[in-house]
């Protein structure tokens, strides 16, 4: 299976760098250990970056009718607009990490899910999910705060 990831788009990046999806300006600092996950390129932080800590809703501008599934959560992005992930493929910076992946159908209700620790497969089992009668996309999240990394087709 072709799978295609996405990163926030970078309209919604810039949007969200004026007010956030919970109506905040964004928190702008320097990452000067790195290693904040960047959902703007799907890279981490180098050291010395700036970014800006917002708050996204990753289900409510694809989904038909999230209702209660129309959550929001803290992402990590660029402080400028970047250029972007360099293609549409599986981040590098997102492998050897145990990640949960969460299937969604159309109206953006969460219809399943999966655990991939670090030294499994995670595009296997996303093109899994994604095989799954109903399943439109998946959403990689981090294991221990539960946050939107990217979103896989
Ligand atoms: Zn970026």
């Amino acid at each position: 299976m072709d799978l295609t990831v996405s990163p926030i788009e970078p309209a919604v990046v810039r949007a969200l760098l004026g007010t956030d999806d919970a109506g905040h300006a964004p928190r702008f600092s320097v990452d000067h250990d790195g290693g904040s996950p960047l959902r703007c390129c799907l890279t981490l932080a180098r050291p010395g970056e700036r970014v800006a800590l917002v708050g996204y809703a990753p289900v409510r501008r694809w989904a038909a009718d999230p209702g209660p599934y129309d959550e929001l959560g803290p992402v990590f992005v660029h402080a400028e607009p970047c250029a972007g992930p360099d293609g549409d493929g599986w981040p590098e910076a997102h492998r050897g990490v145990a990640r949960v992946l969460r299937a969604y159908d159309g109206r953006g209700h969460i219809v399943g899910g999966r655990m991939v620790p670090a030294e499994g497969d995670p595009e296997r089992v996303a093109g899994e999910l994604l095989a799954e009668d109903g399943v439109v996309v998946v959403h990689v999240r981090a294991v221990v705060f539960g946050c939107f990394q990217f979103s896989v087709r």
